[in-house]
């Protein structure tokens, strides 16, 4: 029995891992719960899994939900806020804490899971792409595993298994091309929001949706596989793969090509990610190679999706460029889904942003460093937005 937390848990990440621990009784016990707003799924959530501790992150609820919980025989320690998040992430015998939170408001948690000893689920890639000079050396420090559980990196991470350190030669990110892998470039310019939230093969929240139709998704996953597999960027391969039925490959030494394969879930690599090195029986429907028929694979589009140029820079830059590159993509994304700006704007606005950071790199930057990089591209991609009305 594995007693995890987690943060984000009425999200997708959430949601999916809780499938899991409803579907592996014998197998998990959640410690923890933590979340943004929802205190009607929280609330039900808390019924159910019988959590010691809750987070929500908007404090003016917390009244709520404790009438929610009224006449329900499990009462949680309630907590609020930011620092009610931290707390849940570092709480108690919880051995693993799932990181879904979106975005990077996970990097604090993180840091304090970390801190007291816990292995991370890394389910929100943000953390390492920001947070990657901080949390890294974290990680070594008090031993623990920072476990993958986004589909490409926990595909790498299956086929490593077993090669030895030196043995790895290249990594190949599968991208599904997201919603307008079909569309010609032209055409861009006219998508609405709706339009962008039509992913062809992943179910999985809004932002991420976004990222995978500007292809920055598969930018930030290059970064995040830097810091996770210790390649240079010009060892990290990115290749369309419209089916998603390849999750990712990997490349030895002697140019033997390994990959993962499976039918496109979330759940595949959560459950991994919990329960490593080990492998739990599922009742999931077996991959099927006849009915996935053909896997085909394209060159990705610079030119047409010009956000993976713009992560490729930021990972070679380093320092805290990675974190404005976030920050910019966070708040780009957030102006595009109100609709204050077009689809194009976000490539546009996070290029302008990194170009003026540039100067003000550090090499080796504080976690004081990375969060003021990160106020601070936040801050120039709004006041970019106001200029080019
Ligand atoms: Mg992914």
């Amino acid at each position: 029995m594995k007693k995890i937390s987690i943060l984000g848990s009425t999200g997708s990440i959430g949601t999916q891992t809780l499938d899991i621990v409803t579907s592996h009784p014998d197998n998990f016990q959640v410690v923890g719960l933590a979340t943004g707003t929802n205190i009607t799924l929280l609330a039900r959530q808390i019924a159910q899994f019988k959590p010691e501790i809750v987070a929500i992150c908007d404090e003016t609820k917390v009244n709520d939900l404790k009438s929610l919980l009224t006449g329900i025989e499990h009462q949680p320690i309630i907590l609020a806020g930011e620092e009610g998040i931290i707390e849940v992430a570092r709480y108690g015998d919880s051995e693993s804490v799932v990181t879904g939170i979106v975005g990077c408001a996970g990097l604090l948690p993180t840091i304090a899971a970390i801190k007291a000893g816990k292995d991370i689920a890394l389910a929100n890639k943000e953390t390492l792409i920001a947070g990657g000079p901080v949390v890294l050396p974290l990680v070594q420090k008090h031993g623990v595993k920072l476990l993958p559980a986004d589909s490409e990196h926990s595909a790498i991470f299956q086929c490593l298994q077993g090669v030895p350190s030196n043995g790895l030669r290249r990594i190949i990110l599968t991208a599904s091309g997201g919603s307008f892998r079909d569309l010609p470039v032209e055409k861009l310019n006219t998508v609405t929001v709706a339009d962008a939230l039509k992913h062809p093969n992943w179910s999985m929240g809004k932002k991420i949706t976004i990222d995978s139709a500007t292809l920055m998704n598969k930018g930030l996953e290059v970064i995040e596989a830097h810091y996770l597999f210790g390649l240079d960027y010009d060892r990290i391969d990115i290749v369309i793969h419209p089916q998603s039925i390849i999750h990712s490959l990997i490349e030895l030494e002697d140019t033997s090509v390994l990959a993962q394969l499976g039918w496109p879930d979330m759940r595949l690599p959560l459950l991994y990610a919990l329960s490593w090195p080990d492998r739990i029986h599922t009742d999931w429907p077996s991959l099927d190679l006849v009915k996935a028929g053909d896997l085909t694979f394209r060159e990705p589009d610079h030119h047409k999706y010009p956000c993976m140029g713009l992560a490729y820079s930021a990972g070679i830059a380093g320092g805290a460029m990675p974190a404005v590159l976030n920050a910019a993509n966070e708040e780009a994304v957030a102006l595009f889904l109100s609709e204050k700006i077009g689809f194009l704007d976000i490539p546009r606005l996070i290029e302008i942003t990194c170009d003026r950071f540039s100067s003000h790199n550090t090499s080796t930057p504080t976690l004081e460093d990375i969060i003021e990089a990160d106020r601070w591209a936040r801050e120039e991609v709004r006041n970019q937005m106001l200029l080019a009305r």
